[in-house]
């Protein structure tokens, strides 16, 4: 937990710094709390206020629909579907459809019926510990995301399968709410949910955003930064959300479907920008599980992707399009991917 305040706080004095330049529209800001994250929204509007109020209230009822603990969430009601259909809100309707395309583009490296293994680590409960090698080999039998289909906005999951959205929905709702704010008129605006940033036009005095990505090492440090207008930029990382066993292991929050445990494939962090929010944060988490050679390839293949890797070794890559708007901390080094 200490650590994302850090990165709240980093992510803040990033954002300050841009502030001091507003030129015509006032700056308002929101500090909220959600989906387990702290998030900071910022928008240059004279409406600044109450966009910020709508802009919070999409987020909470985001939050109820998609949430994996709540009894009263969509989510919950697929999981105790029992195999039946669920009618479920278009939000619902529309992650899910996502969640399935990038699974199938990423050969299942994102799947969101690992959801029973990310619980039996404990990182949806709190009793974290290392499961049985038994365990993990039953759990993974019900792992599939062939087991979830979406027609429209009804939602089938095989019985003994569930699901968990944690790795796309920071991304779906920084999009949303930033195309709301954009049909209320808004040009600029920085919103920032965790390690999910997303940007309405450029800075108010017409600059591009300076976005910091975390040096996984010393996340109060920044390993580069990325300059962006009306853009998408999501980290995953390993660094934020972990516990360690009495042998001071470390284990985190993604886990490799293919094995159950946490992907530990060569890299540590996985920033992709782009226009769309929520296919940044389902690739970032996806590229991490591919880990360093198959997110590479993933890359070079899909030329149309941008992303930032770090590996576990201190090297930074990053892809061809961000060349002329990355600025690597002293500390770093980098090669185009
Ligand atoms: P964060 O939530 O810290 O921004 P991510 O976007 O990478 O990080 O999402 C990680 C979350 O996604 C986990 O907390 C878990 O709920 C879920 N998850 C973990 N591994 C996978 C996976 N391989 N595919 C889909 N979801 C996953
Ligand atoms: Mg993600």
């Amino acid at each position: 937990m200490k650590r994302r305040v850090i990165t709240f706080l980093l992510t803040l004095v990033l954002c300050l710094s841009g502030c001091s330049q507003q030129q015509g529209q006032p700056e308002h800001h929101r500090d909220v709390f959600a989906m387990d994250t702290y998030m900071v929204l910022k928008v240059y509007s004279e409406n600044g206020e109450r966009l910020l109020d709508e802009a919070e209230q999409e987020l909470r009822m985001l939050e109820g629909r998609f949430s994996v603990t709540r009894p009263d969430s969509e989510i919950t009601a697929i999981n105790r579907s029992a195999g039946k259909p669920v009618k479920v809100s278009e939000d619902t309707a529309a992650l899910l459809t996502e969640v399935l395309y990038y699974a199938a583009l990423t050969d299942g490296a994102l799947d969101p019926t690992v959801y029973p293994l990310v619980r039996e680590w404990g990182f949806t409960t709190g009793s974290y510990h290392v499961p049985e090698q038994g365990k993990l080999h039953s759990l993974l039998q019900k792992v599939d995301y062939h087991r979830l289909s979406v027609q429209e906005q009804t939602v089938v999951l095989t019985d003994g399968s569930m699901i968990d959205v944690g790795a796309v929905a920071k991304g779906y709702a920084g999009e949303k709410l930033a195309g709301l704010l954009r049909q209320k008129g808004v040009t600029s605006a920085l919103l920032n949910l965790g390690g999910n940033v997303q940007a309405i036009g450029s800075k108010p005095d017409g600059s591009a955003w300076t976005v910091g990505i975390q040096d996984p090492e010393n996340p109060e440090e920044t390993s580069c930064t990325l300059r962006i207008r009306d853009r998408a930029v999501v980290t995953s990382g390993n660094y934020e959300r972990f516990f360690e066993d009495e042998n001071g292991c470390r284990y985190w929050h993604i886990i490799d479907p293919a094995d159950g445990c946490p992907a530990d494939n060569g890299l540590c962090s996985v920033t992709v920008v782009g226009e769309s929010g929520v296919a940044c944060d389902a690739l970032s988490t996806a590229l991490f599980v591919m880990g360093t050679d198959r997110a590479k390839e993933f890359c070079r293949q899909h030329p149309e992707i941008e992303a930032v890797l770090i590996d576990t070794e201190h090297r930074l890559y990053y892809t061809k399009g961000l060349k002329d708007d990355i600025l690597l901390s002293e500390h770093y080094s980098g090669s185009v991917i």
